[in-house]
């Protein structure tokens, strides 16, 4: 065994913890996990732990099922929420692999992040990245159903008693504390029931971990205190939906961050500029991964902060991307603002990470920055700008996705083929529903 493996098996024992989980994501995101007897840690670290990949969202066909979980030891984490029994359960992120080939499988997201990674590590760079996910916290109904009932009607940084989730949003703090995260700062956001929790920066493959591992906390602390969090991107119409801002930046080996240029007017580097220039330039493509659900594209309105023009900015916030002012160096980074908390982030990272990589490798010429408010631009000048925009649904996303040699690449042959078969189907079972809307406005009309 690795020697991180044996201080795992340390901690299990020092911890007392009774049951391992062992987890990874399909395509979608979903958190999938097996359960495991403790005494069992050390044979799944020698061995893997095998499972039927059939069953699991686009993973493998029928005759090619069985399916191997290596655990990464870096990820152990003890639960901080203790089941009726008092049972302690930890957790431990896999990878997965088939057994056919004994190689890495291709179908596993995590597998994609990693091989954006390793292309940025050969052209010599090291990824940073830090999310802002944002979600509301909803009443439950009597059965213990969710309802769209926000939780109070506090806004942008209230205080209590406006903000009725100071303790929710504190126990899911001191959660995500007990596993390892730094937490950095927390507020009520600007919709009624809007939170956002900041967590520090790490690699690429790390935040994606920690993404997964958040969106379960926050749901699971949120239900102790009979409350429904969810990260769906726009739950109410005509007010602000929950984004995930992606802060990014290149790291060199020698530890300096290679987005920062301080002779430059918005201290970004040409290589930060380049990267820029890629994201925008396969920005519609990267939607239908960032933003990849039929309700991503409700979000994506003028007038809600979260943007609809492919431009990027240092100041306003309509924009695709915007530079925040960093205090100092090793902090000059991207924000792009488009993804959305119900995207996979290990794929959503992985295609914006190849996106700026190729940006960088075929020398892309960054535009200008956008300074002024692009919600209140007309078509023509909008034109004149030369600003496009995102696509208006999931339908226009799969398209350009599927018009992207370098998104569909980044995703690989496996996940690349599923995940638009999968996001058209979603789409179309979508467009066969009759809406509330549509009632209200049709049935008495006509
Ligand atoms: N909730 C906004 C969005 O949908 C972002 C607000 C903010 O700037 O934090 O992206
Ligand atoms: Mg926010
Ligand atoms: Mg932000």
């Amino acid at each position: 065994l690795s020697p991180q493996a044996e201080n795992v098996l340390d901690e299990i024992e020092e911890r007392g913890v009774d049951f391992l989980r062992l987890q990874f994501t399909d395509i979608l995101g979903t958190p999938k996990n097996v359960s495991i007897p403790a005494e069992q840690a050390e044979k799944a670290f020698e061995e893997g732990i095998y499972f039927d990949g059939s069953s699991i969202n686009g993973f493998v066909r029928i005759q090619e099922s069985d399916m191997r979980l290596e655990p990464d030891p870096s990820t152990f984490a003890v639960l901080p929420w203790r089941n009726s029994e008092k049972v302690t359960s930890a957790r431990l992120i896999c990878d997965v692999h088939d057994t056919t080939t004994g190689e890495p499988f291709t179908g596993d997201p995590r597998l994609v992040l990693q091989d954006a990674i390793d292309r940025a590590s050969e052209m010599g760079y090291t990824v940073n990245v830090a999310p802002e996910p944002e979600f509301f916290l909803f009443e439950e109904d009597e059965n213990g159903n969710a309802t769209t009932t926000t939780h109070d009607s506090g806004g942008y940084f209230d205080l209590a008693p406006k903000d009725l989730a100071q303790d929710v949003r504190g126990d899911i703090i001191y959660g995500l504390q007990e596993m390892g995260f730094e937490v950095e700062a927390s507020h009520h956001e600007v919709a009624e029931g809007q939170h956002e929790i900041n967590f520090t920066y790490d690699d690429a493959l790390s935040t994606a971990d920690n993404v997964v591992t958040f969106r379960s906390v926050v749901r699971a602390i949120a239900a102790e205190h009979d409350l429904h969090a969810t990260f769906m991107p726009k739950p109410i119409p005509r007010i602000n939906g929950s984004g995930m801002h992606t802060h990014i930046s290149l790291f060199t080996d020698d530890g300096d961050n290679a987005f920062h240029d301080g002779s430059d007017e918005f201290d970004l580097s040409d290589t930060a500029k380049q990267f820029l220039a890629g994201v925008l330039e396969h920005a519609p493509a990267l939607a239908a991964v960032t933003n990849p659900t039929v309700n991503s594209y409700k979000r994506l309105v003028p007038g809600y902060e979260a943007p609809v023009y492919v431009a990027w900015s240092d100041v306003n916030r309509s924009a695709l991307i915007r530079k925040p002012a960093a205090r100092v160096p090793a902090a000059s980074r991207i924000e792009a603002r488009f993804p959305d908390p119900s995207c996979n982030p290990y794929l959503g990272f992985a295609a914006l990470i190849h996106a700026g990589l190729d940006g960088i490798e075929n020398d892309l010429d960054c535009p200008d920055p956008v300074r002024e408010n692009i919600y209140e631009f007309d078509e023509e000048k909008r034109e004149e700008y030369g600003i496009e925009t995102l696509p208006s649904n999931l339908g226009e996303a799969v398209d350009a996705l599927e018009a992207d040699e370098v998104v569909m690449d980044a995703l690989g042959d496996h996940i690349s083929e599923k995940f638009v078969e999968a996001k058209r189907q979603e789409f179309e079972e979508y467009l066969v529903e009759v809406s509330e809307w549509e009632i209200d406005r049709y049935l008495e009309k006509f």
